[in-house]
């Protein structure tokens, strides 16, 4: 309220005093604490109260702490780490030709080339098989003989399971 001066302004700042000083008197009596301005501060929303730290996990937990390098290391540490000659590939001295094919192979190891070829002839014989006969099941309990073109099956080949191919005997397969 904005106070004028002379003493009618003088008069209205005395009345409101009494006015003022009555109510308070009168809210003492009454039990109620006056009504002073108070700071109210809002916070903010994702700040942990203290009541949440009982129990339940504090935000910050959520995070995945990552381990971080304290400090940097060299290039010479670095390269001596890498080059470190327990890293390296070791020197192979067991290194063979393959008799068959003559690729080269490791000493204690099949050949890989060798294995293709008879892993497709294979498949090739599996699916004349499969053909002439129908399936799994139907299969006699005798010896198989492989006959591949222009080829006739021998003596001591009778009673046996003959699977004929119409290709060329590749040079590896023996009869
Ligand atoms: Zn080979």
């Amino acid at each position: 309220m904005a106070m004028s001066s002379g003493p009618a302004g003088g008069v209205l700042s005395l009345l409101l005093r009494c006015c003022l000083r009555a109510e308070q008197s009168l809210l003492r009596a009454l039990g109620v604490q006056p009504l002073h301005p108070a700071l109210a501060v809002q916070a903010p929303l994702s700040c942990p109260s203290e009541k949440s730290d009982e129990g339940v996990p504090s935000f910050l937990d959520s995070i995945f702490w990552m381990a971080a390098p304290k400090s940097r290391r060299t290039i010479e540490v670095n390269r001596c780490r890498r080059r470190n000659p327990n890293k390296l590939l070791k020197e192979k001295n067991n290194i063979d030709t393959c008799p068959e094919c003559g690729h080269l192979k490791l000493k204690h190891v099949l050949c890989g080339f060798c294995y293709d070829r008879v892993r497709c002839e294979t498949h090739l014989i599996r699916k004349e098989i499969q053909a002439v006969e129908g399936g799994p099941f139907k299969t006699p309990t005798v010896e198989t003989v492989i006959l591949y073109d222009g080829e006739k099956p021998r003596p001591e080949d009778e009673g046996k399971r003959i699977i004929e191919q119409k290709r060329k005997r590749p040079l590896w397969f023996s009869y």
